[in-house]
């Protein structure tokens, strides 16, 4: 058999999640012009782009723009969509190590992170992650029921995610209309009767997780006036003394809350406030069992020996009335069968993209990963392309150094085979150009940006698979 990566015997690689790091390996692995790789994207839902369909907010369609790169790739001969075929349902880990030389699992961060505190599960309490697949049409998320027909609502966490879901609450229906977001949530945002969100830090303007073009977003709505208690855009003794070392983002965020702290009131019908320095302590519940209201501590911040300024419980409380809560304090990785998993960090082990052993701590030969479920949830989508670039490098090497697996059935129809027996209406590259055809088509008749098929049923009838 010829060397692997050449023309007779093309590197086979197989990447599981089509997500933003998913395809930013594949167009790293792509560049090297000098070998021969062929790679299958798998994933569960018919649809591909992962969090940039399901997660990023239907009003921030720009970014969403970035598809056309993963489209570009996706149209390459050397590129096939496998899409409605689960890892560990449809095909086994061990069905990739008998079809490639490489796998990369880049299934991103598919739950959130629990906050342990009474009160937590009562009704009307929810993951911010569910809302979020809720609204933007997540197939297993459009049934999810959130009562909007509460009046006051409390976001925990300040990151971009709880901007994403406190902005979607205050949205007006003008405002919706340019968003992709799923028709029956548009429907029940616009006769919600939500007046007024609160976000609550734990820690001060200065550690804000928020960045500086999201919070600005929050001031400039068209229906809901946002603003900071001025006592609380104040910095605290030890967050002044870190400014010295902060980033302009930092900078940057620490002057749009003080403007936000200064504004009066404009008289729109809903109000969106960014707490800061609080914690929920407990969420107590009505004779319904649902959340009625939710008890908060002052914080005060501490330096720990690392230098973080962390925040600490004093001995001041307040109650807040609220009818629905969003916990939005992170996402977090699910583990996949078979492949070793940081229980702690919610991550797949691994250095550099290699995945480790759990026992020996050595690399599991032509096993990799990247994107959320490498490094955990953090940055931007861009930020996953030098993350998958470090991921397809260590591809690159390994192959140069002759270490990949050495699969029984490396063919590409041995693969298709494979997929066609077990799933066989499993969604291809161009059955999705003709589900985003359709979709756009049905936007254009509403005058909106694209309307969303969210159901798979509903997929597979359109293309005829069912
Ligand atoms: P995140 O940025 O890590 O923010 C998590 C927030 O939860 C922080 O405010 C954190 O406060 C808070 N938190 C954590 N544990 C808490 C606790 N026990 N009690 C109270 N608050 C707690 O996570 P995210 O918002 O889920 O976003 C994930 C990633 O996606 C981020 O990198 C984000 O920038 C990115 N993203 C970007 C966009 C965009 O570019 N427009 C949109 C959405 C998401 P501390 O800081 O004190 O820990």
């Amino acid at each position: 058999m010829s060397q692997i990566g050449s023309e007779t015997n093309p590197l086979r690689v197989a990447i599981v999640g089509a997500g933003p790091a998913g395809f930013y390996t594949a167009e790293r692995l792509f560049k090297d012009k000098s070998l021969h790789i062929t790679v299958d994207m798998y994933d569960r839902l018919p649809t591909p782009f992962g969090l940039v369909r399901n997660g990023v907010a239907p009003d921030h369609l720009k970014i969403k723009s970035v598809t056309k790169v993963f489209d570009r790739l996706a149209k390459k001969p050397q590129f096939r969509f496998f899409g409605n075929v689960e890892l560990g349902t449809d095909v086994s880990v061990e069905d990739l190590r008998n079809h490639y030389h490489q796998i990369v699992y880049s299934t991103g961060a598919q739950t959130d992170r629990y906050l342990n505190i009474p009160g937590i599960d009562l009704k009307n309490s929810h993951p911010a992650t569910e809302f979020v697949a809720w609204y933007n049409g997540h197939p297993d998320f459009r049934d999810y029921e959130f009562d909007l027909s509460q009046e006051r609502v409390a976001v925990i966490g300040i990151g971009n995610v709880a901007v994403d879901v406190a902005r979607i609450l205050c949205r007006t229906h003008e405002e919706l209309m340019e968003t992709d977001i799923a028709d029956y949530a548009m429907e029940q945002l616009v006769n919600s009767n939500v007046k007024e969100v609160v976000m609550l830090g734990r820690r001060g303007p200065a550690q804000a997780a928020f960045t500086p073009p999201e919070a600005k977003e929050l001031g400039e709505m068209a229906g809901a006036d946002a603003c900071v208690l001025p006592e609380e855009a104040e910095l605290d003794p030890l967050s002044q003394a870190s400014l010295a070392d902060a980033d302009r983002g930092t900078m940057r965020n620490i002057e749009i809350i003080k403007e936000l702290s200064q504004r009066a009131p404009s008289g729109k019908s809903k109000k969106l406030t960014i707490r800061f320095l609080v914690s929920p302590t407990e969420l107590s519940g009505n004779e319904a069992g649902e959340v009625a209201g939710m008890r908060l501590v002052k914080n005060e911040l501490y330096q720990t020996e690392g230098g973080t300024l962390r925040p600490r419980a004093t001995d001041q409380f307040e109650e807040i009335p609220v009818g629905l809560v969003f916990r939005s304090i992170g996402y977090r990785g699910v583990p996949i069968p078979g492949v070793p998993f940081h229980e702690r960090w919610g991550v797949i082990l691994n250095e550099k993209g290699r995945v480790l052993d759990e026992e020996s701590n050595e690399p599991v030969l032509g096993e990799y990963t990247a994107g959320w479920i490498k490094r955990g949830p953090s940055g931007v989508i861009g930020t996953n392309k030098p993350d998958a670039a470090e991921t397809a490098e260590c591809m690159l090497a390994d192959l140069a150094g002759g270490k990949t697996l050495n699969p029984a059935q490396p063919g590409l129809d041995a693969a298709a085979n494979l997929v066609q027996s077990r799933k066989p209406n499993f969604v291809s590259y161009e059955d999705w150009l003709k589900l985003d055809e359709l979709e756009l088509a049905a936007g254009e008749a509403q005058g909106r940006p694209r309307v969303k098929f969210t159901e798979v049923e509903e997929m597979l009838k359109a293309l005829g698979k069912v």
